[in-house]
């Protein structure tokens, strides 16, 4: 849209500009650390941060409505540095300029509604949110994308250079961190430490093909996490894991979506997510709750985590009905097809029952609960959404599983409308698709396949196929004819009368 189109009271903070007092904040000792050093935990104490922006009130100067319109509009301008997770850059990471945002293309993902079919199969209207519709193919690109426009914009101001930023992973965030560094070329090497044999070929291939030094530890995430933590410890590293807090700020967006997809009313809604390294779900209670400060929503939707029973941690502390009672327990992964959410000590737990404490106090005991899948049920459930058109990898079929879980004991009704995040590309996991196809699972997966859901190509074997080329035209023909013959056969087709 032309600039002179924008409404007039609009037009000045359409492009944002750089404003607020970002700090670090830590959540067991309440510690301020200025944003100008790469930190990620407390020095004092080791707590994760929270970032906190100390002028936020500003914000509050301007109603909902404000804010409602104002991104609403931005969604029309053509500048890049708007155009992603900071559409919402107030919210974000308000003390970042425009030339330091990079933006390769994520957010503002599809919310695809069910088809009646499968919504009548569910019980209840639902939508998926296809994060795997980001650049590289799951919601870990929203997160990059703040985190490495503030390594952008802290080397810029601070002078630094050949800053080597590293994570650990069960796959996509190293795909999302070696893409985002390379885009910002020499600036920025990456490297990333994933555990062998605990990542698809698929997620290997990201960050090879990006150019990131890419180390194998044997071991699962939670021994590459322990190593990549040690590290930032000893060497000047720049950590992009999720206990980067920038990362949790970039993916608050996806909150800020689903508001904004349904015109900022989410009475009645519910959003249904996976649970690993429970950084999604600390960006999805953060975010609601900044929107409802601000009054731009009215009333918090409510949030379903979900976890596999192999993998299952948050599950099990909030089974404990009492909040006095709670204990954090981490547990042992067992094999998951879930494998981006198969962790056992989430690194973001601390912030998530922070967050949940003051979310149910919002939104009342019911606004928040996690529940617990099976194997069989995430498998059967991926591969029921995607015979009805969509594009759900495993954790987006423990999403729908989730959902399916939380509607049978109550915590979900039928007339409300969820939204169901498939957070990764449905081929990023093809791997799992074919061992249910050929039911060649290892047997501590406990996945039955059902037949009615596996598939195979069928290879067709044509009578004759002359060795000598070019066939003539009349071998042409008598193959062609052969395959048709069979073709019609297998699909059981009529000749026309
Ligand atoms: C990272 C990831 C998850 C888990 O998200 P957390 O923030 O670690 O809880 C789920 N699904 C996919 C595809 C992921 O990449
Ligand atoms: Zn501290």
């Amino acid at each position: 849209m032309r600039w002179q189109d924008f409404p007039e009271d609009l037009q000045p903070y359409l492009l944002p500009q750089p404003a607020g007092r970002m700090v670090y904040r830590c959540l067991e000792c309440g510690a301020e650390y200025g944003i100008d050093r790469l930190l990620y935990t407390c020095p004092e104490c080791q707590g994760l941060f929270l970032l906190v922006d100390l002028e936020a009130d500003r914000l509050k100067a301007r109603p909902g409505s404000f804010w409602r319109r104002l991104f609403d509009y931005r969604r029309l301008l053509n500048d890049p540095a708007v155009q992603g997770v900071f559409c919402y850059h107030e919210f974000i990471a308000p003390i970042i300029p425009r030339e330091d945002i990079v933006y390769l293309g994520e957010c503002h993902t599809p919310q695809v509604q069910a088809n009646p079919r499968l919504q009548e199969e569910v019980g209840m209207a639902f939508y998926y949110k296809n994060d795997g519709q980001n650049p590289s193919a799951s919601f870990k690109d929203r997160g990059m994308a703040a985190a490495l426009s503030y390594l952008n914009f802290v080397m810029r101001t601070q002078k630094l250079d050949g800053v080597l930023a590293i994570c650990a992973s069960t796959g996509d965030t190293s795909a999302a961190a070696a893409l985002y560094a390379a885009y910002l070329g020499d600036k920025v090497a990456s490297a990333v430490l994933l555990p062998h044999g605990k990542v698809t070929p698929q997620q290997l291939s990201q960050p090879l093909g990006a150019g990131a030094r890419v180390l194998e530890i044997p071991g699962v995430f939670d021994d590459c996490m322990r190593v990549v933590e040690a590290l930032a410890e000893h060497y000047p590293v720049a950590l992009l894991n999720s206990k980067n807090s920038w990362r949790i700020r970039g993916q608050e967006s996806y909150a800020y979506e689903v508001a904004q997809w349904f015109d900022y009313d989410l009475a009645g809604k519910v959003i249904v997510v996976p649970i690993g390294n429970a950084g999604n779900i600390t960006a999805v209670l953060e975010g609601l709750l900044r929107f409802h400060d601000l009054g731009i929503i009215d009333t918090l939707p409510k949030v379903i985590g979900v976890q596999s029973r192999h993998a299952n941690p948050v599950f099990r502390y909030y089974q404990e009905k009492n909040p006095q009672r709670r204990l954090f327990v981490p547990v042992t992964v067992q094999p998951s097809v879930a494998q981006a959410a198969m962790i056992g000590r989430p690194v973001s737990m601390p912030r998530v029952i922070r967050l949940v404490e003051e979310y149910s106090r919002r939104g009342g005991d019911h606004s928040f609960a996690v529940v617990e899948v099976t194997e069989q049920e995430i498998m059967d459930n991926m591969l029921l959404a995607n015979r009805n058109g969509h594009i759900a990898c495993t954790q987006g079929g423990e999403s729908l599983a989730g959902l399916r879980a939380a509607l049978r004991a109550g915590l979900v009704q039928q007339d409300e409308v969820a939204v169901v995040d498939a957070t990764a590309h449905h081929l990023k996991f093809i791997g799992f698709q074919q061992m249910y196809f050929d039911n060649s699972f290892p047997p501590e997966f406990e996945v039955t396949p059902r037949p009615e859901y596996q598939n195979r190509p069928r290879l067709l074997t044509p009578a004759v196929r002359p060795s000598h080329s070019p066939w003539t035209p009349e071998e042409i023909q008598a193959f062609t004819k052969d395959m048709v013959g069979q073709v019609a056969a297998a699909l059981g087709l009529k000749n026309r009368a």
